[in-house]
């Protein structure tokens, strides 16, 4: 009796020392505190990252689309108060609708925001305000060098507890000068501003005091490279011990004096375990032995070194486990290797020959994944399915401390512990979020092998196991909410990004043909307007359930944004199947849509684009879809149309001519040339019309035909004929200095530049500022300016001709005027278009044109240019008509000023005796 006294008082020595070690604790104890805070610290990580990984994607669709990036919206306001973007020198932009600002970041930091990181930046709080935590990160793409963004993160969604479970111990959130950033309540403000500042590193348990409060907590340190937490933050579970459960603060002397009634509690043990077989609540054991312990460990016997030496190297796997688990949880390894994890060390830290874990499925469905582990065997069997039957149930409900059962049998799940070795097993629930989440089943044919130390030991690893699941759903949670829509449940756009490249990498593996196709629902903002939001979002809803309905399980839908639906066929043969598909979504969604009884039609138009053919990466799969869809709205709606490489790469070319025309008018990259102008009696050079050209760097000279369409939408049309003209009117009086001038010079102008510009004001400064008489100057228009009434074009054209300025109208006959039109207009010189001069040896009707038009203008004074002279033939035939001026190839194409200057001077020449004849 005497052996079995010392050796329970032995064995509870040992039991005390695994106290201080790894208590088994009531909730606000020291492990628990330690556990607390880790978790929180995972939580705060996991939201960080977060938040981090929403401001990534505003930052890439500004740099991507600039000014027409996505509005931010409710999506963005979980995680932001307030999202601001600021270039450098300019008022700062707001993309949410409360106004925030960007915080300074400090230098050290300036050079993690060159390098693309974000940094984190936390403006004191006040009194038990928490601090304003901001996100600040760079936005760095051409025309945004030096902007910054910066989004002020939502307290809610930081500081949030994980699970808010009752009578959780309190948190706070330190930075590492030791100013508190957050509490979740305002005595814990208190303790932590009474708490030292130098919390450096994670520890297990602190005590101090606030006011007349006596505190207790443990601290779990965070740093973060990205995004970067300059320094450190502590992570802060607190408690206030309640009178009596600080067991591990009692001191030695009570030990001593408390020995009488652990030799007690000792002696009672020995029997009960020489008793197991008569199945004793071993838990009511287990809490009785704990009611008696308190305090530091009693110091092992000292002839049993061998025991301490194990009982140490469990301790160590112990460690292990919990160290892997944690670095397995922050690399967000899935739930399989957390288990496999706490499955290998679980043997060794417990001594328990069999361990089955079982871990609910996430999602909520009565499914458990079961591992079955043997101490003897090196290879442990695969995990399985299983339904949950109302024994694992049961096992669920097992004490959060655990507890020993001992019919194995009975239990489905503990069948194959049964068989192979166990005829007891201790039973201990894992928690995720305050909810039993699975269980670690530990089995030895003889309980006694497994101790309060080794059920501590176990019960450790699952408060970490526990810890890396809450983390995990957590993640899935935040997982689900950033990549699933609310309305219609359907994957998002976010969700597309990151699936997309993984659908084309397995269809270029597969040498397969992949179709995307972008829908957009026609008509649907009327139901938003007419109807409401609300009534909006179920018709989104109905949509989302067409859609699916019309497609196999392996495509993808997804709601991309507003209105706009994404389908992606993994696998098509040719374009046919997704034609065949895009039909009957077409025929789908063209079914009237029920709205408070009311029917209302909406259809869609759809835009496809396939995968090798039309484009290869995700941006160009989407842009193309996107360009075919408006493609088929244009085309009337109701419709579906295939991405045309050949029409986007018009567009393409159309813009960015458009932004090198705007860098050709900078640069003056227009050079003007000079067309002359014969008059047909006297043979003299009777004028130049001034035509431009674009010298573009790299391609060369480029005709107006080519560019002034696109100058013209693009708005730019007015400074380019200003330069035109200015450049014309500096030439002539130029040339007159040398005493070649050509009698006047016609420059072109475009209805635009009459109608919405000021073109009396332009010619104005022109001719001041060149000091050209108004009469060398000519300008032509084309017949469409003078239709413009009601825009004062003819007020405009009768002032200029008022200073004396030539009217002409170009390319006469080409458009609505009539021969009897021309009557009315403020003009000078009709240009009869080259067409007609071309007809003019070829066909009657020529002929007979052109001579109307002479005889018209005549009668009316005007004087007659004909264009594309380019035959003898030509040229005579108009002089017999009567023609006065003729322009075109016959004599000269345009020439550059220097050679139209040697022309001139040849033609001078050559052209004297022709004039000096007698007439
Ligand atoms: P336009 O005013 O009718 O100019 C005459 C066009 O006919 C010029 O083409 C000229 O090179 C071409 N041409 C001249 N003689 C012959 C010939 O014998 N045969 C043939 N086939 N063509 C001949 P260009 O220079 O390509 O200019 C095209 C048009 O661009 C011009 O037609 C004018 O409408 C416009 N344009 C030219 N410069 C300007 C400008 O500075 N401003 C504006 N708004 N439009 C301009
Ligand atoms: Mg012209
Ligand atoms: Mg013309």
């Amino acid at each position: 009796m005497l052996t079995a006294v010392i050796a329970t008082t032995a064995l509870l020595a040992l039991l005390a020392m695994a106290w201080s070690i790894f208590p088994v604790a009531p909730a606000g104890t020291a492990v628990d505190l330690r556990q607390q805070s880790e978790a929180q610290r995972l939580e705060l990580e996991n939201r960080l990252r977060l938040a981090d990984r929403v401001l990534r994607a505003i930052a890439a669709d500004i740099m991507a689309n600039g000014r027409d990036s996505a509005p931010l919206g409710e999506a963005e306001q979980r995680y932001f108060d307030t999202v601001t973007f600021m270039r450098s020198g300019e008022a700062p932009i707001q993309m949410l609708p409360v106004v925030g600002t960007v915080p300074v970041v400090d230098a050290p930091w300036q050079e993690r925001l060159a390098q693309g990181d974000s940094i984190v930046v936390s403006g004191a709080g006040s009194g038990n305000q928490p601090a304003r935590i901001s996100l600040v990160r760079e936005v760095a793409a051409p025309g945004y060098r030096s902007a910054l963004l910066a989004a002020k993160l939502t307290p809610t969604y930081l500081w949030a507890a994980p699970g808010g479970a009752m009578g959780a111990p309190a948190r706070c959130v330190r930075e590492s000068g030791g100013t508190t950033l957050h509490c979740s309540t305002a005595a814990a403000w208190q303790a932590s501003n009474a708490l030292r500042s130098d919390l450096s590193g994670a520890i297990e348990r602190l005590d101090w005091s606030a006011g007349s409060q006596a505190w207790q907590g443990a601290a779990a340190v965070l740093t973060l490279a990205s995004p970067h937490i300059p320094g450190h933050w502590t992570v802060l579970s607190l408690a206030m011990p309640t009178p009596g459960a600080d067991r591990v603060g009692v001191s030695r002397r009570t030990v001593l004096t408390m020995s009488g009634a652990l030799a007690l509690a000792g002696l009672v043990v020995f029997l009960l375990l020489r008793r197991r077989k008569a199945q004793v609540d071993t838990r009511q054991l287990v809490q009785a032995t704990r009611s008696a312990l308190a305090g530091p460990p009693a110091l092992p016997p000292p002839d049993d070194e061998t025991a301490l030496q194990h009982r140490l190297e469990r301790q160590r796997h112990a460690i292990r486990a919990m160290t892997e688990i944690d670095r397995a949880s922050l690399s967000r390894a899935g739930i399989e290797r957390l288990v496999e994890l706490a499955s290998t060390h679980l043997l060794l830290c417990t001594g328990a020959q069999a361990l089955t874990i079982a871990v609910l499925d996430p999602d909520g469905l009565q499914r458990i994944t079961v591992t079955h582990t043997f101490a003897d065997d090196a290879e442990a069997p695969a995990p399985e399915q299983d339904v949950m039957d109302a024994s694992v149930q049961e096992l669920l409900r097992a004490p959060t401390d655990g507890g020993w059962i001992h019919q194995l049998g009975d239990l489905a799940l503990l069948q194959a512990m049964a068989q192979r070795i166990a005829s007891s097993a201790f039973v201990l629930p894992v928690h995720c979020d305050g909810q039993p989440a699975g269980l670690i089943v530990l089995g030895c044919h003889d309980p006694a092998l497994i101790g309060a130390d080794e059920t501590s030991n176990a019960r450790a690893v699952a408060g970490r196991l526990g810890a890396a699941l809450t983390s995990l759903a957590r993640e899935r949670e935040l997982y689900a909410q950033t990549h699933f829509d609310d309305t219609t449940a359907l994957p998002n756009r976010q969700y597309l990004q990151e699936h997309l490249p993984q659908h084309i990498s397995r269809a270029r593996r597969d040498k397969a043909r992949m179709a995307l196709l972008f829908v957009d629902l026609d008509g649907f903002k009327k139901i938003n307007r007419v109807a409401g939001h609300s009534r909006g979002d179920l018709v989104l809803k109905d949509t989302a359930t067409r859609i699916r309905e019309t497609l196999r399980e392996e495509d993808l839908v997804v709601r991309f944004g507003g209105d706009e639906f994404v389908v992606v066929l993994p696998k098509v043969g040719t374009g046919l199947e997704a034609r065949r598909v895009a039909d009957k979504l077409l025929v789908a969604l063209a079914r009237p849509f029920l709205v408070d009884g009311e029917e209302h039609q909406l259809g869609a138009s759809i835009g496809i684009s396939i995968y090798p053919d039309d484009a290869q990466t995700v941006d160009a799969m989407l842009h193309n879809a996107d360009s075919a869809m408006f493609d088929a709205k244009s085309a009337g709606r109701g419709r579906y149309s295939f991405f045309d490489a050949a029409v986007n790469r018009a567009a393409i070319d159309r813009s960015s001519l458009e932004l090198q025309l705007r860098r050709a008018i900078a640069q003056s990259e227009f050079v003007v040339f000079y067309q002359p102008q014969i008059d047909l009696r006297s043979g003299q050079i009777d004028g130049a019309e001034a035509l431009v050209r674009w010298n573009h760097p790299s391609r060369g000279m480029i005709g107006p035909a080519d560019f002034i369409s696109i100058a013209e939408q693009a708005g730019l049309i007015e400074q380019i004929g200003e330069q035109v003209m200015l450049a014309a009117c500096l030439q002539l009086r130029q040339w007159d200095t040398l005493g070649i001038a050509p009698r006047r010079v016609s420059v072109n102008v475009s209805s635009l530049e009459v109608t919405r510009g000021d073109i009396v004001g332009r010619v104005e400064r022109i001719l001041s500022a060149t000091g050209l008489r108004p009469m060398h100057l000519e300008l032509e228009l084309t017949e469409g300016v003078f239709l413009e009434e009601a825009s004062g074009a003819l007020e405009k054209l009768n002032e200029l001709r008022r200073r004396g300025v030539r009217i002409a109208i170009d390319d006469f006959g080409t458009g609505y005027s009539s021969l009897g039109y021309l009557r009315r207009l403020p003009i000078d010189v009709v240009k009869i278009d080259q067409s007609f001069v071309r007809d003019l040896t070829s066909s009657r009707d020529g002929n007979s044109i052109v001579r109307a038009v002479l005889d018209v203008a005549h009668s009316l004074g005007k004087q007659v240019v004909a264009e594309g002279v380019e035959t003898e033939q030509h040229r005579s035939q108009l002089t017999d008509m009567g023609c006065d001026v003729g322009q075109g190839y016959l004599w000269s194409q345009p020439l550059p000023a220097e050679q139209f200057e040697m022309f001139y001077r040849q033609w001078q020449l050559v052209s004297r005796p022709v004039a000096l004849e007698p007439s």
